[in-house]
């Protein structure tokens, strides 16, 4: 395979304003360098970017199995990780996903939510059977918890829907997170209903799968939160383009938690409801909504930074996404790991 040289009248390289003139050589699937315009190697193709060259993005919060990977990639997502699925299909898929011909984003993976019996999701419709891996007692937890790190879990998602059903105890939460952290592995968890983020917390997950919308936080606990956890957006999975209640009270809770200083990570929840596949303009728009900038927005969406070493993952677009961040609804060309990624026809 030739290398591939991109050149662009404009780049927005993931951090600071604007850059003119830019080329951005890649060495297969990495960035090998980023600089003015300048010749190439007989065997460098050379593509001309039509817009602005930005990182391509990533989404945190997926159910892959209930999308569809080629069009996930074709709007601008190169990344994405799975946070609840059966482990012998998400496992495998993941793997595959690493292969250059592989016609949809990179994939890392959950596996299924750390659950006891009958709690969620493991009635849930949306689920298929071993979405829920349920657990009884410490012990089994923390073996559940060596299994998917030996399966390539990159993450480990613990159900907390106290809503749904019974709930991990906190003898079985803190040996969770006890065998996490032991294998290097973040804690995430889908938090519902009253109490949860705070036995979170106190077990020191590391990461809400949601931003949290059944009940208000108090400052005193968005503070603690702001400390140690990240929140993963999902704003839009809870109206789906509607105003709701459940909405207002997680905007107020993202608002204040961002204020704070917390870190606010972009997910859709894609597989959720009506969430569309790819770069979702309107989580963007939420998230202005609860305080964040454009070039923050921005930032919590992209991958990494264009650079010398960074994955071969850009996008194009047509306007700049700093001042307007409609210019996601305008992508032109996706190139995930230093391959162009197929468009689907225009229709
Ligand atoms: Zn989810």
């Amino acid at each position: 395979m030739s290398n591939l040289s991109i050149r662009a009248p404009l780049a927005w390289l993931g951090t600071g304003g604007l850059t003119a003139d830019v080329q951005i050589d890649l060495d297969g699937g990495v960035i090998a360098s980023v600089g003015r315009v300048h010749p190439v190697p007989e065997d460098t193709d050379v593509l001309a970017a039509d817009g602005i060259v930005i990182p391509a993005a990533a989404d945190r919060h997926v159910h892959i199995g209930l999308a569809d990977p080629a069009a996930v990639l074709a709007r601008g997502v190169t990344a994405v990780r799975d946070l609840g699925w059966p482990a012998d299909s998400i496992f495998p898929l993941a793997d595959l996903s690493e292969l250059p011909n592989f016609d949809g984003p990179l994939i890392r993976a959950a596996g299924p939510m750390m659950t006891v019996p009958g709690g969620y999701p493991t009635r849930d419709g949306w689920a298929p059977p071993g979405t829920g891996r349920e657990i009884s007692g410490p012990e089994e937890a923390a073996a559940a918890v060596k299994e998917l790190t030996a399966a390539g879990a990159t993450a480990i998602k613990v159900s907390l829907n106290a809503e749904a059903g019974p709930v991990p105890s906190d003898a079985e939460l803190t040996a969770i997170c006890d065998a996490a952290h032991e294998a290097e592995l973040p804690v995430t968890t889908h938090t519902q209903g009253a109490g949860q983020v705070e036995r979170a917390l106190g077990a020191g997950v590391d990461e809400l799968a949601h931003t949290p919308w059944t009940h208000r936080l108090s400052d005193d606990v968005v503070a603690r939160c702001a400390a140690t956890m990240r929140i993963v957006s999902t704003l839009d999975s809870l109206g789906f383009g509607r105003d709701t209640p459940a909405l207002r009270t997680a905007l107020d809770n993202l608002r204040r938690f961002h204020d704070a200083g917390g870190t606010v990570i972009y997910g859709t929840d894609l597989g959720n409801g009506s969430i569309p596949p790819g770069i979702h303009t309107r989580e963007l728009l939420l998230l202005r909504e609860a305080g964040l900038t454009n070039e923050e927005i921005v930032l919590a969406l992209t991958r990494a930074p264009i650079e010398p070493g960074a994955p071969a993952d850009l996008i194009v677009i047509g306007r700049d996404p700093l001042r307007d961040l409609a210019a996601f609804d305008d992508i032109r060309m996706v190139v995930r790991a230093g391959r162009v990624a197929p468009q689907p026809a225009v229709g």
